[in-house]
C-alpha cells in the first residue's frame, strides 16, 4: 500500500514538500510523488487538489481520494469516479480561523466607514461620519459547519447579533440558529451582513438567484467565501444596481481566476479577493497521514465525505 501526492500545481507547495511533511507527521509511511511513483498498483490512496482522468485509469487499486482542501464538488462530479471510491477532505483549524477573520475584517470595514475615510483623506477632507454600532448589527452565517460555526462564534464574541443557518438543527451559544430551506428568506431579511460559507452541492448551486437576493435587506452586504456557484452573478449585478444588497464581498467566483472582462471587477458595489481567505493549511497534512493510517488499518476515516449529500 502506498500514498501518492499529486497536486499538479506549480504555484503552491510542491508534491515533494507535501510528501515530506506527511512523512514527518508519521515516519515510516510509504509516501510517493509522480517522480517516485514506482509500481502504480501499490497506490491505495491519492492526495489531490483536483482529480484527473489518469489518476483513475493508472492507479487500479485506488481506494481513497483525499482532497487537500475542503470543497469536493469537482471530485464528486468527475464522470469516471467509481461507486466504490471513498472521498475524504480536510478540516484544519488554520483556514477556518483565516476565513472567520476574513468575514470579520470586511464587516468591520463597513461598520467603520473605512472606504469613506480613505476617500476623504485623498481629498485632505476632515469628514466625521458615525460608525455603525456592532451590538445593533445583525450578521447571518449561512453554513454552520467547521468554518461557519467558528465564524458565528467569533462574530458573537466581537459583539454582533448573530443568526446562523444550516441544513440540520444546531445549537451555538449566543447564536440564533435556523435550519432548512424554508427559513432562509426569513433569516436573510433580518441581516445587515450575510456570510456565506456553504459547500457547492446540487442544493446550493444558484441558491442566490434574483428571488433570493431580493429577500435581503436593502443596503445589506453579502460576503461569500464558500463557492462562487452559490450566487447567480448576473442576478447579483442587477440586484446591486437596485441596492438590495448594497455591497458584495467575494473571495470565490463562479469562474476562477475571474476573467478580466467580468463586470464584477469594475462594479462599485463589489469587492473581490482572489480565493485567499483560507490561505494557511496549518497542521492539515497530519490529517492526510492519519487518513492513510486509518485506511490501511481499516478504521474510520477522518472527515469522509457523504457522496450522496455532496459534502
Ligand atoms: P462543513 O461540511 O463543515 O460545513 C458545511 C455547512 O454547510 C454545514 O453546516 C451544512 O449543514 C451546511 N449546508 C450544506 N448544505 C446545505 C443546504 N443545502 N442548506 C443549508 N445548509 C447547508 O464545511 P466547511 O465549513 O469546512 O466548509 C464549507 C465550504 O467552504 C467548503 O465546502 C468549501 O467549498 C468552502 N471553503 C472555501 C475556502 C476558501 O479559501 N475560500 C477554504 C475552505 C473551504 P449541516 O451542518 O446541517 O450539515
Amino acid at each position: 500500500m502506498a500514498l501518492l501526492i499529486d497536486t499538479g500545481l506549480s504555484d503552491w507547495m510542491s508534491d515533494a514538500e507535501i510528501a515530506e511533511s506527511v512523512r514527518n507527521s508519521a515516519p515510516g509511511l510509504d509516501v510517493r510523488t509522480p517522480e517516485s511513483l514506482g509500481n502504480a498498483d501499490e497506490v491505495t490512496m491519492i492526495a489531490v487538489v483536483g482529480l484527473r482522468d489518469d489518476h483513475l485509469t493508472q492507479l487500479p487499486n485506488l481506494q481513497l481520494v483525499q482532497k487537500l482542501g475542503a470543497g469536493v464538488e469537482t471530485i464528486l462530479s468527475h464522470p469516471a469516479l467509481p461507486d466504490h471510491m471513498r472521498i475524504a477532505r480536510l478540516k484544519p483549524d488554520a483556514p477556518a480561523q483565516g476565513i472567520a477573520e476574513w468575514f470579520l475584517a470586511y464587516i468591520l470595514c463597513t461598520q467603520r466607514n473605512m472606504a469613506f475615510h480613505e476617500a476623504a483623506q485623498q481629498r485632505a477632507e476632515w469628514a466625521p461620519k458615525a460608525p455603525i454600532f456592532s451590538p445593533e448589527t445583525v450578521v447571518g452565517v449561512l453554513g454552520l459547519g467547521h468554518i461557519g460555526g467558528r465564524t458565528a462564534r467569533m462574530l458573537h464574541a466581537v459583539g454582533f447579533k448573530v443568526l446562523g443557518w444550516s441544513r440540520s438543527p444546531k445549537q451555538i451559544d449566543g447564536v440564533t440558529c435556523y435550519h432548512g430551506a424554508d427559513t432562509l428568506s426569513e433569516t436573510l431579511g433580518q441581516c445587515d451582513h450575510v456570510c456565506a460559507i456553504l459547500p457547492s452541492t446540487p442544493d446550493t448551486i444558484g441558491m442566490f438567484d434574483a428571488a433570493m437576493l431580493a429577500q435581503m435587506k436593502p443596503g445589506s452586504q453579502l460576503l461569500n467565501a464558500g463557492r462562487g456557484d452559490l450566487i447567480d452573478e448576473t442576478a447579483l449585478i442587477a440586484a446591486l444596481d437596485r441596492g438590495t444588497p448594497g455591497h458584495a464581498v467575494l473571495d470565490v467566483t463562479s469562474q476562477e481566476p475571474l476573467p478580466a472582462d467580468s463586470p464584477l471587477w469594475q462594479h462599485p458595489g463589489v469587492t473581490i479577493t482572489p480565493h485567499v481567505s483560507g490561505w494557511y493549511l496549518g497542521d492539515a497534512l497530519a490529517e492526510v497521514a492519519q487518513n492513510y493510517q486509518n485506511l490501511t488499518a481499516g478504521t474510520p476515516l477522518l472527515h469522509e465525505v457523504d457522496r450522496l449529500r455532496g459534502y
